[in-house]
């Protein structure tokens, strides 16, 4: 086994994973759900919160795989937020920052039996319609019963069918009426499903995952298909609220530039064409994904994602000019300015002496210590 890393290794590594937000323009993220459970999974964070050296808003979303054997993951966080360390909805765990580090929910995984893996190379998992059916009647309706919002994986639209006709029947005993929900992925939804999540009040989050990718979807699926996948034009039409996800750190590139290429070019990272001409969005929709778009997802939509009086005092200084740069440099862009709360967080060129110094990189023989970080900062 490779040496795994110590505690003080772990929030270092967190604290240069900000940074690299930061310095992509990023001052929000939600954190939805990754290998280790609630409470442990915000040990590393409270860290930082505790010291007020959070460098990015980070609600969390929270997912309970159990230790490796079949497990029901709703009982589990249930079990987890009631009496394991009895959290709240909503509740922040940082005591000075507004949406610092907030507890949002159940998911994105709830089961691993109706887990759908997405890998384009390979064709699409189907899970029998029966299974998805009975797991959103038994297990999804205890979230909808203790009005706990939950955030669904699923990919296929052949998935999505049967978790949305259970869920219109919970519907019919227990009324959502309001409470957030909503699928992640959703790649090759069709347009009768997307109607149907904007009639039960959800939202979709949607992910970048084409602009890397979509070459090894074409191969599987054909080109006809990817050029529809996912259907952003119609999604963003429909006007039910959407975001544009990384789906990072695991699954792809935390860089959101990467993804706003794609959907305003339709072009994969490799230059392919892989959205068709009327299913690409503007430079204006694009963003507003990854903003206000976005902020539905953190309950904050009337808080954040806008610059406007009122507002949280989150914005950036890019380095060029996003909505007048040519298409093939949406990608390459990053930020000179970020303002998190207004203090600034990075700072790069003229405003480089205004970043804050960070601590030393843990562990010493880290690769980022001598070769920077993700795309060539040094
Ligand atoms: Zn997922």
């Amino acid at each position: 086994m490779v040496p795994q890393p110590t505690f003080d290794e772990e929030v270092s590594s967190l604290i240069y994973s900000i940074h690299g937000l930061n310095r992509f323009g990023v001052t929000s993220i939600i954190d939805n759900g990754g290998r280790w459970p609630y409470p442990e999974a915000q040990t590393r964070v409270d860290v930082l919160a505790r010291d007020n050296r959070l460098n990015v808003r980070m609600p969390f979303v929270d997912l309970q795989l159990g230790d490796g054997g079949p497990v029901n993951m709703v009982d589990l966080e249930l079990e987890a937020i009631t009496k394991t360390a009895a959290i709240s909805p909503g509740q922040n765990l940082h005591p000075t920052l507004a949406h610092g580090h907030e507890y949002r929910g159940a998911g994105e995984v709830l089961s691993g039996e109706v887990h759908d893996h997405e890998n384009f190379d390979r064709p699409a998992v189907i899970i029998e319609p029966e299974k998805m059916r009975r797991f959103v009647e038994q297990d999804v309706m205890k979230l909808v019963q203790r009005r706990i919002p939950f955030r669904m994986h699923v990919s296929y639209n052949e998935n999505i069918s049967p978790f949305l006709d259970a869920l219109e029947k919970v519907n019919e005993t227990i009324p959502l009426d309001g409470l957030k929900w909503s699928l992640e992925h959703a790649e090759t939804i069709n347009p009768e499903n997307i109607d149907r999540v904007k009639k039960l009040g959800g939202g979709i989050a949607l992910d970048a995952k084409m602009a890397l990718h979509g070459d090894g979807f074409i191969k599987t699926h054909g080109r006809e298909k990817a050029l529809e996948t996912p259907r952003l034009r119609k999604l963003v039409d429909s006007g039910m609220p959407l975001a544009m996800t990384t789906d990072a750190f695991r699954a792809a590139t935390f860089n959101p530039w990467v993804g706003i290429s794609w959907m305003v070019s339709g072009k994969s990272v490799s230059g392919s064409e892989i959205l068709a001409k009327d299913n690409r969005l503007s430079r204006t929709e694009a963003l507003k994904l990854f903003t206000n778009g976005a902020a539905w997802f953190m309950n904050t939509e009337s808080e954040m994602g806008v610059i406007a009086p009122g507002y949280l005092a989150d914005f950036v200084v890019l380095d060029r000019d996003y909505f007048t740069v040519s298409e093939d440099q949406i990608k390459s862009i990053s930020s000179v300015l970020t303002i998190m709360d207004g203090e600034v967080v990075f700072g790069a060129q003229d405003y480089s002496a205004l970043s804050p110094k960070l601590p030393e990189i843990l562990p010493a023989w880290s690769p980022v210590k001598y070769f920077g970080s993700y795309h060539g900062e040094k």
